[in-house]
């Protein structure tokens, strides 16, 4: 069966089913592969990436042995889902768009909490939405912009608050939670999302 997954256009990415082994799996052929490296992307996908010329009975073989591992990343990643934005390419198209509107969100929240900033970067992270330096310095991923409102506008205040609580602790989560107070929430629905 023949088929192409997510963004994989290249023919090499076939999702194959087989007798043998009962999941759907792609095989990435590698010129620069020297052993079998096996992945789950998010959505769920199996990825397994093999040297060129590695025997099909062997990926076979080796997939059928790693399948409850297999498995139990599959579930897990099936969860998450994937912002359809990645690359430098897209980050500078969206940048200053993202700058603007992080400006502004933190200008409205910051009438509520009064803190002071220095200066404040946006940066193509695909892991990290938002971090705030010693200096009090902000840092936002661009891909703000494409997130869901609500879970934007939780970055800009957990960042804030940052500000001052450089921590994790009961006081930080008190302040959030005074513009926010849903925020658990939020934070949960935010861990569930990656860049593509
Ligand atoms: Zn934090």
């Amino acid at each position: 069966m023949k088929n192409t997954v997510g963004d994989f256009q290249s023919p090499t990415f076939l999702v194959r089913y087989t007798s043998f082994v009962q999941f759907p799996y792609t095989v990435k052929r590698s010129e620069r592969a020297r052993s079998l490296r096996l992945s789950v992307l998010p959505g769920g996908n199996v990825v397994l990436t093999a040297p060129v010329f590695f025997p099909e009975a062997h990926i076979q073989e080796f997939l059928q042995k790693h399948s409850s591992w297999i498995e139990k990343n599959t579930q897990k990643m099936r969860s998450v889902s994937v912002l359809p934005v990645s690359g430098r390419r897209a980050y500078l198209a969206h940048r200053e768009k993202a700058r603007a509107f992080i400006h502004e969100r933190l200008v409205y929240w910051n009438q509520f909490y009064r803190f002071t900033y220095g200066r404040v970067s946006i940066k193509n992270t695909k892991r990290l939405w938002g971090s705030c330096s010693r200096k009090g310095n902000l840092n936002f991923s661009y891909a703000l912009l494409f997130l869901a409102h609500e879970l934007a506008e939780y970055v800009v205040v957990h960042e804030l608050c940052h500000l001052k609580e450089h921590n994790h602790g009961a006081e930080f989560w008190k302040l959030v939670e005074k513009t926010i107070p849903e925020y658990r929430k939020r934070r949960t629905q935010l861990r569930s999302i990656q860049l593509g």
